[in-house]
């Protein structure tokens, strides 16, 4: 039994355990950004996060999952400082637009929201792959998503891996841009914040979509 499409209720779903998970992961991301930063990573992306949460339980039920990716987007944009508020911010918006009338997410859909936040993030932040940034694992899922066929499950689970070991991948590359660009070298062998916390937050819907299939499919039996 599988899982075809995540709905629009789903999708909440699926942001609140990412919520879940940053809000967790507040110590551990704070520490990555103190390697090469000011170490308040983890505490923008949990402020970001709360506001997202906070939006997602005022929004009407039947709200479309475009309009629900926009206003997750614009809630975690309107609270968070710096950087990482306008480029997640920015890409959660791009990707509601992205399906604006979609019913359900399906394979193609998901594949359409990662294309719209890789050119978002490339756009807002004018960044390039290996640059050291959350670009790096979007970029990784993008080139291993357009050959892969699957179920949204399955899609998100390969989503979930590459975008791990790229993110991990990030530790090997020096920053262009940015603040930690002026550090040169003494980036090497710390990742980038922005990149562990996307790669944590598609972690977080892979899982929440793994764990509603099995519900689904012991509802089946
Ligand atoms: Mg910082």
């Amino acid at each position: 039994m599988k899982t075809a499409c995540i709905n629009a209720m789903a999708v909440r779903g699926l942001l609140l355990h990412a919520a879940t998970r940053i809000e967790a992961a507040e110590a551990e991301l704070n520490g990555f950004d103190s390697a090469i930063g000011d170490g308040d990573h983890g505490i923008t992306m949990r402020l970001g996060f709360q506001a997202m949460r906070r939006r997602l339980s005022e929004l009407p039920e039947g709200m479309a999952i475009g309009q629900v990716l926009r206003e997750a987007g614009k809630a975690f944009m309107g609270s968070t400082g710096g950087a990482i508020g306008v480029l997640l911010g920015r890409a959660l918006i791009n990707a509601g637009a992205a399906i604006p009338e979609a019913q359900d997410v399906g394979p193609d859909e998901l594949k359409k929201v990662f294309g719209a936040m890789e050119r978002a993030v490339a756009e807002t932040g004018k960044a390039k792959p290996g640059d050291k940034t959350m670009l790096d694992p979007l970029h990784a899922i993008n080139e291993v998503l357009s050959g892969s066929d699957g179920d949204v499950c399955e899609l998100l689970s390969i989503a979930a891996q590459v975008a791990q070991t790229a993110a991990r991948g990030t530790a090997n590359m020096v920053c262009r841009l940015g603040r930690a660009s002026r550090l040169g070298d003494r980036v090497l062998g710390h990742p980038d914040p922005g990149a562990m916390s996307f790669a944590l937050i598609v972690a977080a819907f892979a899982e929440q979509a793994r764990s509603l299939s099995q519900s689904t499919q012991v509802a089946h039996i």
